[in-house]
């Protein structure tokens, strides 16, 4: 999180920001819209204090409507009780204007460009066996996210489809600031990092994707394949459609870098991932 947003939002501690964001949805709470702003519902020039439960999510057009007093605080109150996003189960799709001819995705210092096809044109920087875990596509003048994460058990935990940010598990913690969408596994951990430059560039800087048994590392300086050791570095490409595409592909997508076979993490993680658990808190009950 930048210095910048936490002295827009009166230096409010991290840890607070985190639960109120969790409590909210990730979006306003009157309409659902994932870029907000903290929003003290109890006047902070009276009670000068930062509690979780006084504080809430408001785009940036509702907390206009609030500051002058078109929005009355009742109504924010009532909303915050009941969140657009947690009653609706996911948020309003962010819309990510797009202009121009063609478009170029980069990821991990490598990039990929493509031409605007018209409606419907798709971009898939990861794929795979199938799965694009991201996408972008182009429609009506706007660039629509989409990204599937899958934990280590091959269960997905997060979808984003056409900007629809759809949670799976409460402990995720996803911020659209500025350009930026940032979402975290754990309280530091970054699982995945892109920033939106309008109109017609993305990159995407970091990210931990699986899939069926293969684990993509994706860092600001390379792509790294950790089953076999590949380090993608300033691969380009031009006139395609995808980046990094692994295993089989019904119908396949042209990219920078194309693995047919890749040995696979095989095998049900669950009981490993238990046995570490537990490992570390005997480890802990030691010590
Ligand atoms: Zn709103």
């Amino acid at each position: 999180m930048s210095e910048i947003e936490q002295c827009n939002s009166r230096n409010i501690p991290l840890p607070i920001q985190r639960e109120v964001r969790q409590r909210c949805g990730f979006g306003c709470v009157i309409c659902g819209l994932p870029l907000y702003e903290y929003e003290h519902m109890e006047e902070w020039a009276v009670v000068k204090r930062h509690v979780a439960d006084e504080i809430t999510l408001l785009c940036d057009q509702h907390h206009r409507e609030k500051t002058g007093g078109l929005l009355p605080v009742e109504v924010v109150k009532a909303a915050n009780k009941a969140p657009f996003n947690l009653k609706e189960g996911n948020s309003k799709p962010y819309n990510l204007h797009f202009a121009g001819t063609e478009a170029t995705i980069e990821i991990g210092s490598n990039s990929f460009t493509c031409k605007d096809n018209g409606y419907g044109t798709a971009m898939v920087p990861v794929s795979v066996d199938g799965t694009p875990l991201i996408g972008l596509i182009l429609a009506d003048g706007h660039l629509l996210l989409n990204l599937v994460v899958f934990d280590e058990c091959n269960a997905p935990v997060l979808h984003i489809k056409n900007n629809q940010l759809i949670y799976s598990t409460s402990p995720w913690d996803i911020q659209l600031v500025g350009k930026k969408l940032t979402i975290r596994e754990a309280h530091r951990k970054i699982l995945f990092e892109i920033e939106f430059f309008p109109p017609n560039r993305v990159v995407i800087n970091r990210g931990r994707l699986l899939r069926n048994g293969v684990e993509i590392l994706i860092r600001p300086s390379n792509i790294l394949v950790t089953n076999n050791s590949t380090l993608l570095r300033d691969c380009h490409a031009h006139n395609c459609y995808g980046g990094l595409i692994i295993g089989y592909h019904e119908n396949p997508v042209g990219g920078f870098m194309a693995l047919q076979s890749v040995p696979r993490y095989l095998g049900d993680r669950t009981e490993a991932l238990k046995f570490e658990k537990e490992s570390l808190q005997r480890i802990e009950s030691y010590s």
